[in-house]
Order: C-alpha cells, then sequence, then structure tokens
C-alpha cells in the first residue's frame, strides 16, 4: 500500500491490515505539515477521531520512521476501540491552543508506553526513535530555559513538561530516563516536583486496563487543576470525567 504517496513496506503492509481487520470506520492519512493546529505540525503524527479516523503523519521521516509513525497512531484508534480513554481534544481544537495541547500530551503520555511495548513486540524497532526523542526533549529543555526562563507551575509550559516527566517514569530506557529526568530537575526544579507528584498517581492506580488508566489520567489532570478545561472520556460508554 502507499500512504501519503510514500510506498510501505511488506511488513508494515501486513501489520497494518491485521491490526485495522476489526476497524469499520474510514481511516484517512491526512499531511501533518497541513494540520489546523500549527504548533501540532511538528510532530511526527496524531491520530483523530470523529465519524472517521485522521491519522496526521509528518513525511518528512526516514522509511522506518514514517512507518513507526504510522503505525504508532493507527494503534491508537485501537486502544480506543478496546476502551482505553481518550482525552476532549478535538472539541477544543484552536479555541485554545495551549489547552489542545495539553489535552492531546495527557492523552498520549499513558497509551503511548502502551503502544511502544506493543510496537515491539510486534517487531518494530521503536528503540532509536525512542532515544531520538528523548534527546531532543532534553535539548528544547536547555532552549526554553534560556529563551523563556522557568515555566510557570501549573501554566501550560509547566504542564506539558511535567506530563512529560511522568511518563518518562514509567517508559523503557532507564538510563535514558534518568539522563532526561535529571535534565528536568536541574533545569526547571519546580515542575520536577509536579512530575513526582503524578507519578504517584500513576503508581497507585496503573495503567496497564482501560479502567485502571482512566483513573490514572483523571488524577493527574485534577492534580494539574485542569478540570474545567479538559475532561477524560471512557471510550466504552462516551462517559466524560
Ligand atoms: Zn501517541
Amino acid at each position: 500500500m502507499e500512504i501519503l504517496n510514500r510506498q510501505v513496506s511488506p511488513f508494515f503492509d501486513k501489520f497494518y491490515s491485521e491490526i485495522t481487520k476489526n476497524i469499520t470506520k474510514p481511516i484517512l492519512f491526512c499531511d501533518i505539515s497541513t494540520h489546523p493546529v500549527t504548533s501540532t505540525r511538528d510532530f511526527d503524527g496524531s491520530c483523530e477521531e470523529n465519524s472517521e479516523i485522521k491519522i496526521w503523519l509528518n513525511k518528512n521521516q526516514s522509511s522506518d520512521d514514517f512507518e513507526i509513525s504510522a503505525a504508532h497512531e493507527i494503534t491508537h484508534a485501537v486502544l480506543r476501540r478496546e476502551g482505553f480513554p481518550h482525552t476532549t481534544r478535538t472539541q477544543i481544537y484552536a479555541k485554545d491552543e495551549w489547552v489542545s495541547n495539553i489535552g492531546g500530551r495527557l492523552g498520549s503520555s499513558l497509551s503511548d508506553l502502551v503502544i511502544d511495548a506493543r510496537l515491539k513486540k510486534s517487531g518494530f524497532d521503536v528503540t532509536q526513535k525512542h532515544l531520538k526523542n528523548i534527546e531532543g526533549k532534553q535539548s528544547q529543555i536547555r532552549k526554553e530555559k534560556e529563551e523563556r526562563g522557568q515555566p510557570e507551575p501549573y501554566g501550560p509550559r509547566g504542564c506539558i513538561w511535567a506530563i512529560y516527566y511522568m511518563s518518562s517514569e514509567f517508559g523503557f530506557h532507564r538510563q535514558q530516563r534518568r539522563r532526561f529526568q535529571r535534565t528536568l530537575q536541574e533545569n526547571f526544579p519546580e515542575i520536577a516536583k509536579i512530575g513526582d507528584s503524578l507519578i504517584e498517581v500513576v503508581r497507585i492506580n496503573g495503567f496497564d486496563k482501560p479502567e485502571k488508566m482512566l483513573k490514572s489520567l483523571v488524577g493527574i489532570r485534577d492534580k494539574l487543576s485542569l478540570q474545567d478545561k479538559i475532561k477524560i472520556i471512557d471510550s466504552l460508554n462516551g462517559t466524560q470525567f
């Protein structure tokens, strides 16, 4: 098959037809450089679902990374079908870009970990992409500190970094994780403390089952005082928390 005019490997082809077997909604691939939320254009991918499933992808990636991104995003839709929770992101789009960004980050913070583990099991080499990602984040922290100073603890940047810090705790690669957390502790100490309190929430509730992840996401959202801005949705019945 071709995705955004790029021929994908037979390995991906096989994975894709297997994983989308039970998805009845149309799946649309879109170029992320045309995404309506400009800050999303910097991401490798995004998955949004309404009457159709929209997979946004960065076309400027190596073939391997492009396939991992595509596999990652489609697995978000699969997790949703298994009942894993998601956040209101698309509804609030553009109205309040930073809320939309935090909603997206929060919604992916734990499901990305489940997805990474599954892709690894399916034979994707997610490690390199993961490492590159963490290294990129570290230089972003240093650059941000230089250009914009300390983030306000519960402000937009503070929330985003606290969420990254939290999810790094549960991803694989212990050494990389330590390095990333140390970078954040040294540069944004207050945010790292908030991150620690988020880690506590996830330790108590877990995230490997839909109901556990729901509790963790609601707990994180509440700790960040975002109750009025971001809703966590139970994908099984649509209940909003
Ligand atoms: Zn994701």
